[in-house]
């Protein structure tokens, strides 16, 4: 018999890993909102999944995105001086989560894998650990519902780094050649432009992530979708000219009334797994590694974890699953968590003067754009480039 696993959550970890558990395992999912509430509701996130990630959901059979919106390079501009593009080795995507999600969950269902509609909290999931082999927490940033421990040295901070101020536009003429404009403001925060693909067609995303309290934090207590765009108008004038020159004022609006997002997060680094009534309980995604999404890593992280989870219940699958299959998982993670986490803690603190340098050497030497560029790609170089003495770079 197949050893039956329960993942509560179906976002970005939560479905990569039904689709590939559910062959080896008996897989049920539970969720708290349907596939048609996700399709209608609001934007979740700006999902830039790069190069590694989209080679990961081919290994496991997602479906495939209209690839119309490549994205292919990465444009850098720091206060008001565009400095350089790098291009990506491997495109990037970006497509719409309230699609991806509800897509992907009406699929597996087709597919076999059972779906139940449930707000899962502690008790409930402590019943469930009766009924199932493994649980798998899965439930995001608003997660985890069962008690990980907090990785305090990979936790640093209290309160959010950013204000995350995201909308889903049309009328924006896009970067050529198409890619991420990443507009650095120094003391305010940082403007990330990204074509997005949604269920209606292409879309620029405008997403701002601003200093708490700074200039650019200027979108508090904004719930309509029209003070939303007036509000962006403006933005874009006073701080991002270049995105300003861009918009066509007559047809610049939301995609949809629902898209547009503002949220704040305070990151934080749980260890991944604990046991409960004897049994293991694992976590993955945001539920347990929760970065700002300043560097575009939240679903990247994720995907990476879900395969790592993956490959060590392959291994395990016919042992006994305990604290040494949690820490068999935690080990092959922790590397790389504690990588993406460094060098995005390090990107909501003002840019260290060697990395403004490289910077400014992008702007002289196309390799070296080019290896920035990847720097979101491959957060590993990231990380070697801001912490170039860290221990953590050496082999692991
Ligand atoms: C503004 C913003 C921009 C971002 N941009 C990027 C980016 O460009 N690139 C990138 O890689 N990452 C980005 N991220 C991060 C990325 O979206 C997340 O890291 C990723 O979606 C995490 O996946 P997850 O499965 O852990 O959580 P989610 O995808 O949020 O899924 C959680 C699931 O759990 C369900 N759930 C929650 N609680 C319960 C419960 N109690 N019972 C049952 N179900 C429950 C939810 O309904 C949902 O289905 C961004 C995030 C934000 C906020």
């Amino acid at each position: 018999m197949k050893k039956r696993i329960c993942i509560i959550g179906s976002g970005t970890a939560g479905l990569q890993l039904a689709y590939a558990l559910k062959e080896d395992f008996d897989v049920t999912v539970i969720h708290h909102r349907s596939p048609d509430q996700i399709r209608s509701g609001r934007i979740r996130s700006t999902q830039v999944h790069f190069g590694s990630t989209r080679t990961r959901e081919n290994r496991f059979n997602m479906p495939k995105w209209e690839e119309r919106s490549l994205i292919e390079s990465i444009h850098i501009t720091l206060g008001q001086q565009k400095l350089f593009v790098g291009k990506l080795k491997e495109p990037a995507l970006s497509v719409d989560q309230r699609f991806t999600f509800s897509h992907c969950m009406r699929d597996l269902a087709e597919k076999g894998v059972p779906f139940r509609l449930e707000r899962i909290d502690k008790e409930k999931a402590e019943t469930l650990i009766d009924e199932f082999d493994l649980i798998i927490d899965c439930t995001g940033k608003t997660g985890p519902v069962l008690p990980f421990a907090i990785e305090k040295d990979l936790s640093p901070f209290q309160a959010p780094r950013r204000k995350c101020i995201v909308g889903y536009f049309v009328g924006v003429k896009p970067t050529q050649p198409l890619g991420i404009g990443v507009t650095v403001l120094p003391g305010l925060g940082e403007m990330f432009e990204i074509p997005a693909i949604t269920e209606q067609g292409p879309v620029t995303i405008l997403f701002i992530t601003a200093v708490p309290h700074s200039e650019l934090d200027g979108f508090k207590g904004i719930t309509q979708a029209d003070e939303f765009v007036r509000q962006m108008t403006s933005t874009a004038q006073t701080f991002f000219p270049d995105i300003d020159k861009r918009i066509n004022a007559q047809h610049f609006a939301l995609c949809d009334e629902n898209a547009f997002l503002q949220t704040a997060v305070t990151p934080v680094v749980r260890k991944p797994y604990l046991m409960l009534k004897n049994k293991l309980v694992i976590g993955c995604g945001d539920s347990v590694f929760l970065n700002d999404p300043i560097t575009g890593q939240g679903c990247n992280l994720t995907s990476f974890c879900a395969e790592q989870l993956y490959e060590t219940l392959i291994d395990h699958k016919d042992a006994t699953w305990d604290e040494q299959t949690g820490e068999a998982y935690w080990h092959r993670t922790k590397p790389f968590v504690k990588k993406v986490t460094e060098w995005t803690n390090a990107m909501t603190l003002p840019l260290p003067e060697h990395v403004v340098q490289l910077l400014l050497q992008g702007a002289q030497n196309q390799a070296k754009a080019d290896e920035i560029a990847e720097w979101f790609a491959d957060p590993s170089t990231a990380h070697q480039a801001f912490f170039p003495t860290s221990a953590t770079n050496g082999r692991e």
